[in-house]
């Protein structure tokens, strides 16, 4: 399926290796297409689609992807200050960079934002996920969305509606957020810069936040489980395949050091997996999105793998 000369001549259409646009630097090629014009988002998603933020939640298969990569760009990228009494009302877009806006809303004096700082993503990405810390959740500090349903038009949807869990903002697939209402209070900016920035000397601390990854591979079993610290337990620090090697710094990293590809990090997760499940009866759930990989990176199949596998070798 093709698009419309006006929408060729409004908006951005290339062959992209994803590679190029995703943390982990990993995924063959896919048409990514790049929306500026909101009137154009309806022809955009009128095909097979994924939504593209920064990439820095994704493994995308090594032969790329049939369907078109969906990106979000100048209308989804605004930022406007609306003052009420005593608080701040923060229109967002989707496409606008979440480091970007903490660093507006800490100069502003806005609090809130700064409990997040240092994790990459896009606004439209940090909703979908809520995105969070130990401090808070995205979603902590939206009153409302705009979203878009499939087969609907746009429309706004308070915070109260959506069921959002730990890394989900538990809408159902196919739901494209296009911005948000952020209700902030007033704080020092000096105290909040000061505060954003421990957070991210903690993260440089114990991340291995100079080499290609996609954050956290897995959610964390329970709250008193850190996979980390599970997998660590495991003696997997190091463990390495191909390219990819699990992160000696943080166990629940496996980072693209030595020109990995995404089949070296799906064998490697099936190792961690079988591993977790065979010793400790935890089954790992992947935090990471993969794309283009079928069953073999899906949390079930990883399960079922493992459990086949323990059960076999208990015969
Ligand atoms: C070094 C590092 C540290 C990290 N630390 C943290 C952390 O502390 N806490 C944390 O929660 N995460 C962390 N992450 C993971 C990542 O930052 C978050 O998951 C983030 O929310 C991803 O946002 P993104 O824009 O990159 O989304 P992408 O990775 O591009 O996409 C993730 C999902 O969101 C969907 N999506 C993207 N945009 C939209 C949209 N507009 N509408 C609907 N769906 C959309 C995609 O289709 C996909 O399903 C880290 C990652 C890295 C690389």
């Amino acid at each position: 399926m093709t698009f419309t000369a006006g929408f060729l001549s409004r908006n951005q259409v290339a062959v992209t290796p994803l590679a190029e646009l995703t943390t982990f630097r990993l995924g063959g090629p896919a048409t990514v297409v790049t929306v500026d014009h909101r009137d154009d988002l309806v022809e955009a998603l009128d095909r097979p689609h994924r939504l593209l933020g920064r990439g820095a939640n994704l493994l995308v298969a090594d032969a790329g992807i049939g369907e078109t990569v969906v990106r979000l760009g100048r209308d989804f990228a605004g930022l406007e200050f609306l003052p009420r009494i005593g608080r701040t009302l923060v229109r967002v877009g989707a496409g606008f960079d979440l480091a970007a806006l903490i660093n507006r809303c800490v100069a502003a004096g806005l609090a809130g934002p700064e409990g997040l700082a240092g994790v990459p993503a896009q606004v439209g990405g940090a909703l979908r996920m809520n995105a969070g810390t130990a401090t808070c959740w995205m979603l902590d500090w939206v009153a409302r969305c705009e979203i878009q349903l499939p087969g609907e038009g746009p429309r706004w949807i308070e915070r109260a509606e959506l069921p959002a869990r730990y890394r989900h903002c538990g809408l159902p697939p196919g739901t494209v957020f296009l911005g948000a209402e952020l209700d902030l209070a007033h704080g020092d900016p000096e105290r909040l810069r000061q505060t954003a920035a421990r957070l991210k000397k903690a993260k440089a601390a114990s991340q291995p936040l100079a080499l290609a990854s996609a954050g956290c591979v897995f959610k964390n079993p329970r709250a008193d489980l850190p996979a980390g610290k599970l997998i660590d337990s495991l003696g997997l620090k190091g463990e390495r395949i191909g390219g990819c090697a699990v992160s000696p710094v943080h166990a629940n990293f496996i980072v693209n050091d030595q020109g990995g590809t995404a089949d070296d990090v799906v064998r490697l997760v099936a190792r961690i997996r079988e591993r977790a499940w065979g010793e400790r009866g935890v089954e790992l759930v992947m935090e990471v999105e993969s794309w283009g990989l079928g069953p073999a990176a899906s949390t079930a199949a990883g399960r079922s793998a493992a459990m086949h596998r323990s059960s076999a070798e208990a015969a």
